[in-house]
């Protein structure tokens, strides 16, 4: 794509940098991605990538490669904690494709890390500086410079037409240019590791995703066949007793607690936080992902939505004189859709860890659903398409 003669600044290269870099690039715009870290960081743990997000990322030319590194999950089975049988199976696989156009998929999130950092290195108009030490950003009349301190300890200064913040849930961008909000504390912990498969066999399915709904807690399980292991997700309150190095879970039902047993090492906690902020750019400085708007993962939405956010800005920048305008147009088109996924994943976050005898409601309503019900009530969700075109 032959130069457009804009150039952007991002603040980091998560998945939401990422896509944000590649989306613009592809237009032609010259990117500067300025990363805290010394190299491309995903924590070891799995990546639920539905239709909405595939989209996107299928537009940027990863198709094929997440197809080489993801599952295609055939369907996601809720079990009551002490139940043998779902409550439900709803069916994913075949019938995503058809109805939403794209698959849900299911990857380790480091291999979409490294996807998409490969895919940036092959745009000449990106440039990832990694181990940035800090930066700082004003914005003016003609754009935005930013003073960056490179990891060497030697100094540059850069201007561009816009400056964009994915630098995550405490954000730099939000709380220091933007004199934005504190994320707000959850008081949940999500406790992840990865299991070999084998030692899970006869536990869960091998090409399903497993969910137990249990009193105060919910696990997610599911396969990474690529890499010969299970993904365990288990959300908690941040009160509960340790066991050695994990989380207890006695008296959660003898599934639950096989797969506890087999997954005895390699828990690390993740405490729970959320971004409200109600502003989102300020003149030529925006927000997108979680630095704009982090949220409980109940809904499996959080990277989704950094990278339908990504896909939203891209063209109203290159489209649209001025990068303020942009990235009020941006937020205005963003926000109903990103409170209402975020409303629902608090939402589930409260359904999925029902005690007794609110649970017995819940399960029976979710037994008479059927395996297609969850489509009609998250078509919303999966079917939303943001385009691809520049702004006019
Ligand atoms: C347990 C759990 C499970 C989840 N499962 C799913 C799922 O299945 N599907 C889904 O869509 N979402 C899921 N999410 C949500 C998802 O992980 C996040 O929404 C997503 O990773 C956010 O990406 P991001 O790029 O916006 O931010 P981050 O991943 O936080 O990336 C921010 C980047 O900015 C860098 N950085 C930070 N500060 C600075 C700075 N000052 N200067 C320069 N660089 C900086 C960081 O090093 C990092 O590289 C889950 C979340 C959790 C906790």
């Amino acid at each position: 794509m032959a130069a457009s003669g804009r150039s952007f600044i991002i603040a980091g290269a998560g998945i939401s940098g990422m896509t944000m870099a590649l989306a613009l690039a592809k237009f032609g715009a010259t990117v500067v991605v300025l990363e805290r870290s010394a190299t491309v960081q995903e924590f070891g743990a799995g990546l639920q990538i539905s239709p909405n997000a595939r989209r996107v990322l299928d537009r940027l030319g990863l198709g094929e490669a997440i197809e080489r590194a993801s599952l295609e999950p055939q369907a996601l089975d809720v079990y009551p904690q002490h139940g043998q049988h779902p409550l439900v199976s709803m069916e994913l696989g075949a019938i995503m494709r058809e109805r939403f156009g794209a698959p849900y998929a299911v990857m380790h999130r480091a291999d979409l890390a490294d996807l998409l950092y490969k895919a940036c290195r092959r745009f000449a108009n990106i440039d990832i500086v990694f181990g940035v030490r800090n930066w700082d950003v004003v914005s003016h009349a003609r754009g935005v410079t930013a003073a960056i301190d490179e990891a060497s300890g030697q100094s540059r200064t850069t201007r561009a037409q816009g400056f964009i913040g994915a630098d995550g849930v405490h954000s730099q961008t939000r709380l220091g240019v933007l004199d934005g909000p504190a994320a707000q504390y959850r008081k949940r912990i999500a406790w992840r590791t990865l299991v070999p498969t084998a030692a899970l066999t006869g536990q869960i399915a091998a090409d399903r995703v497993s969910v137990f709904f249990g009193t105060g807690f919910h696990l997610v399980c599911y396969p990474l066949p690529h890499r010969n292991q299970v993904n365990l997700a288990l959300f908690m309150p941040d009160d509960i007793r340790m066991e050695g190095e994990q989380p207890s879970l006695k008296n959660s039902g003898a599934r639950v607690e096989a797969i506890m047993t087999a997954a005895s090492r390699g828990w690390t906690a993740w405490p729970m936080y959320t971004v409200e902020a109600s502003v989102w750019h300020q003149d030529n400085i925006g927000l997108i992902g979680d630095a704009a708007h982090a949220m409980v993962p109940f809904q499996a939405q959080g990277a989704a939505m950094g990278i339908e956010d990504a896909a939203t800005l891209a063209p109203l920048l290159m489209g649209t004189e001025s990068a303020e305008t942009a990235f009020y147009r941006y937020a205005k088109m963003r926000q109903p859709r990103v409170r209402r996924i975020a409303a629902l994943s608090a939402e589930n976050g409260r359904i999925f860890h029902m005690g007794w005898p609110l649970s017995v409601a819940r399960n029976t309503v979710m037994r008479l659903q059927g395996p297609r019900a969850h489509l009609d009530r998250l078509a919303w969700v999966y079917s939303h398409d943001v385009g691809d075109s520049p702004a006019t």
